[in-house]
């Protein structure tokens, strides 16, 4: 029996992982579930799932929680709370599998602590390997942790890299696939409202997230993602829109061979690999019907419409804490396009300003890494209070 430690369980990947664990109640436990602050959503998942430890991140909302759970006739679920209690629930002994499903930089320090405590990792939240870059990468080597990435496309490469020599892969390209977003084919973003870009066409994701995808920073991100997961520069990593998402990503060998991960677009999948591997567990999510599915295309990304997808190549040959940058000025100017305070094109046009004119060394350890991010936080907010 494997103790299960799901960061953010109340969004959109944690309701996927809880599914699969629901099917699978004789390997897993759900030992932990945390939350940002909503109180009723964990609560519930509390009296589905029963775990010995419920976590609130937001401290004001402890005694919340430990009346609800009461209320409920589960007093015998500890209640833990805070940013503190996060770092250490990922420590914890008892903690076999840490699902990583926070959104934003807020995942870097469970991240981290995860990661020094050496266990296996199930790694959703992006932003972390894009700010944490080599310094988490060195952690998790260092203290023998397992990185099981749950991104689709990065779970497909990983599958794709499984039997590559160390001389196959210096060769290698990587092909991330992207779905488009729902604007693939909208000439004119000026009126996109918060509405228009949560509403992905192929799949079911967190707002953040929809969001990212509706800009390809999401792919950005993934881009940088990849490039410290499987130590691939930025020049042997491309990105090819593929509006049906069959194809989750592509490895392309020296001799021409390319190795795809196919699959119906379904996270439960990525998240059923990353639990039972090296073996694979019964699958459950829907089969696909090559015949009924008619033609997959492709097409090259937009660059001008998109140009969030090109910073992000940019802010992986800058180096330093270009990346951190980028980052925070997305997450904050998504953030204000979701509490209509700036407007869709915007969030590039705040990711633009900000790379140039915010340029950080690399940091050497995570609380530089925090301090970056922080600091970038503060400046996106002061530039787009103005606008
Ligand atoms: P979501 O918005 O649905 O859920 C986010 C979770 O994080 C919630 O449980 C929330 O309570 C928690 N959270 C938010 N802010 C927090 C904070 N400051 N401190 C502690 N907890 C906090 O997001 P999601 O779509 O599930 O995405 C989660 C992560 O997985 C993101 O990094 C995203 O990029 C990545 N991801 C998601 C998908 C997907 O299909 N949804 C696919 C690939 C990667
Ligand atoms: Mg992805």
């Amino acid at each position: 029996m494997q103790n299960i430690a799901i960061f953010g369980a109340t969004g959109s990947i944690g309701g996927s992982t809880l599914d699969v664990l629901s099917h699978y109640k004789d390997r897993y436990q759900v030992f932990a579930l945390t939350a940002n602050s909503r109180v009723e959503e964990l609560v519930r998942l509390c009296e589905s799932h029963h775990p010995r430890i419920a976590l609130v991140a937001d401290e004001s909302k402890k005694d919340e929680l430990a009346f609800a759970l009461k209320s409920r006739g589960l007093s015998d679920i500890e209640v833990w709370a805070g940013e503190s209690d996060l770092v250490r629930l990922a420590a914890l002994p008892e903690v076999d599998v840490a699902v990583l499903a926070i959104v934003g930089a807020a995942g870097l320090a469970p991240t981290f602590s995860a990661a020094r405590a050496g266990k296996r990792l199930l790694l959703a939240n992006k932003e972390s390997v894009v700010c944490g870059g080599a310094l988490l990468m060195k952690s998790i080597k260092e203290h023998g942790a397992e990185l099981l990435p749950v991104d689709s496309e990065h779970n497909a490469i990983f599958q794709c890299l499984t039997s590559a020599s160390d001389e196959d892969r210096k060769n290698a390209r990587l092909i991330l696939t992207a779905s488009g977003g729902p604007f693939r084919k909208r000439m004119d973003l000026t009126e996109v409202t918060p509405e228009d870009a949560v509403a992905h066409p192929t799949w079911n994701m967190g707002r953040k997230i929809s969001v990212d995808s509706a800009t390809l920073m999401n792919k950005g991100l993934e881009v940088i993602e990849a490039s410290w997961l499987f130590g691939f520069p930025p020049d042997r990593i491309d990105v090819v829109i593929h509006p049906q998402s069959l194809i989750h990503s592509m490895v392309q060998y020296a001799d021409g061979c390319i190795l795809a991960q196919m699959g119906a677009p379904d996270m439960r999948t990525p998240i059923a690999y990353s639990l039972g591997w090296p073996e694979r567990l019964d699958g459950f999510a829907k089969r696909v019907d090559f015949a009924a599915l008619g033609s997959v295309t492709f097409e090259a990304p937009d660059i001008q419409r998109f140009p969030q997808l090109g910073y992000a190549y940019e802010a992986l040959r800058m180096g330093g804490a270009a990346s951190i940058v980028l980052n925070a000025a997305n997450e904050i100017a998504v953030e204000a396009f979701l509490d209509r305070r700036i407007r869709f094109l915007d969030i590039a046009r705040a990711c633009r300003h900000m790379m140039d004119t915010m340029v950080l060394a690399a940091p050497k350890s995570l609380p530089e890494v925090l301090a970056a991010d922080r600091e970038a936080r503060i400046k996106t907010r002061e530039v787009i209070a103005q606008w």
